[in-house]
């Protein structure tokens, strides 16, 4: 089977905890290969329901090894607080590593992120405010402080000495906060940095011997391609690449055993936070589907935007990743309605486009539509393509003719069984 990558195709909260989980239970290795607890990744299987938002969303399989890897950030308050909560339902967690270079979020990231959404004012990113962009300056500007360095004080006390010399002028000077305490941040660092340490550890050798004998190795993505740092709606980004193509930068795997890539799709769109969002919908439609598809974020508790399927944007996501296959998720919740829409151009002035456009042009896009007829009926428990009713297997037809990927699983619920393999 060799390695997989299973990456969200649009602008986060597809499913992919969910397919992950599906995936995972076969699985010998699954690994997070960047962002950190500002994704939220829902599980619905024997065990329960969760929003994991740090750990792999393999870590109900016993016999898989979990791996934060180097290109993830982790806060290790929040990771302690969730492997305890998580223990509470599946006992002692003891198929998790992390890798030692994986950068450390700290409080005063938390902070800076806080501070500069206010400075913003009305040009605020919509940021989940858990430190993301300033851990990932941090590790640009070669001043962070790796996960392995909370276990050695004296380095540890170095690193962040070096670190809040200059934040700590920016937070007084630029945002007129108080200073924040170093030797604070030094007992924080290395107290967590203890709990953690059964943990904490250099996965590459483990994972080599894993490629070397063809273990199942599934790469998880967090958020979309259209968040995407590169080639997301930038500046409406992440500070990390979700897409499959920095799954090997972002977890030592090497870049030519990554020979499927799953990308996850909404059977509708939606997003989180701020930027241009050219299918969204705002009616008494959006609201129905926001509240039939529970479109809260799993990490906010944030409303969701909500739009019709967009097919450039979904193209274009399918194409960057270079999605191997599709899954595509929640179609249960478009029963009951009684047209679909689908944007299948963008207009920009006097002319329609197909391909996807960088964020300047983006506002100015209108989409043009297709329109689909509805179902009505509950599809939950359906598990073969050809039991649904034929306007679902019209649209999802249609979608695949669209996006020009294979779609090789629907999703009708969010339990793990809920799926129809195609
Ligand atoms: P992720 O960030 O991509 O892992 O996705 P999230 O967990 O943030 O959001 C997906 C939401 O949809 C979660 O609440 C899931 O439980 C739910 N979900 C996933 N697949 C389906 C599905 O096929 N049908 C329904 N109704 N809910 C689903
Ligand atoms: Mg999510």
């Amino acid at each position: 089977m060799g390695v997989t990558a299973i990456c969200g195709i649009n602008w986060g909260d597809e499913g992919k905890g969910r397919m992950v989980d599906y995936f995972a239970e076969n699985a010998d290795f699954v690994i997070r290969f960047q962002g950190g607890n500002n994704a939220g990744h829902t599980v619905c299987n024997n065990f329960g329901k969760f929003a994991l938002h740090l750990l792999p969303s393999g870590i109900f399989n016993k016999k898989a090894m979990n791996i934060i890897g180097n290109g993830a950030v982790v806060n290790p308050e929040a990771l302690i607080g969730e492997i305890r909560e998580t223990e509470k339902v599946i006992g002692k967690i003891d198929n998790l590593m992390i890798s030692e270079r994986a950068h450390a979020v700290f409080p005063f990231h938390i902070l800076l992120d806080e501070y500069e959404e206010e400075r913003l004012g009305a040009n605020k990113f919509g940021s989940t405010k858990k430190g993301i962009a300033p851990v990932y300056s941090d590790k640009y500007m070669k001043t962070g402080i790796l996960a392995g360095d909370l276990l050695n004080k004296d380095y540890l006390s170095k690193r962040i000495k070096n670190n809040l010399e200059l934040k700590n002028q920016i937070i007084e000077k630029i945002y007129l906060k108080p200073k924040v305490d170093v030797d604070e941040m030094i007992e924080w660092g290395y107290k967590y940095g203890c709990e953690l340490k059964e943990y904490i550890t250099d996965p590459i050798p483990v994972l080599r011997e894993a490629v070397k004998n063809d273990k199942k190795i599934l790469l998880e993505g967090q958020l979309g391609a259209l968040r995407d740092i590169d080639f997301g709606i930038y500046p409406y980004t992440t500070s990390s690449s979700p897409i499959p193509g920095y799954a090997s930068a972002g977890s030592s795997i090497p870049p030519y055993e990554i020979k499927r890539i799953v990308g996850v799709m909404k059977s509708y769109s939606t997003c989180v936070g701020e930027g241009p969002f050219v299918t969204e919908i705002f009616s008494e439609k959006a609201d129905s589907i926001r509240t039939k598809g529970k479109e809260f974020g799993a990490s906010t508790g944030r409303p969701r935007r909500i739009g019709w399927f967009d097919a450039v944007s979904s193209r274009y996501g399918c194409l960057i990743s270079g999605a191997t296959e599709i899954a595509i998720t929640l179609l249960d919740v478009l029963s009951g309605e009684d047209e679909l829409k689908i944007c299948v151009k963008y207009r920009i002035g006097d002319s329609s486009t197909e391909k996807f456009p960088t964020t300047e042009k983006l506002y100015a896009s209108k989409p043009e539509y297709i329109s689909m007829p509805g179902w009505k009926e509950d599809i939950t428990g359906i598990r073969n393509f050809y039991d649904l009713p034929k306007a679902a297997q019209n649209y999802i037809i249609k979608i695949e003719e669209l996006i020009k990927v294979k779609i090789r699983y629907i999703s009708v619920g969010p339990n793990r069984e809920q799926l129809i393999k195609v």
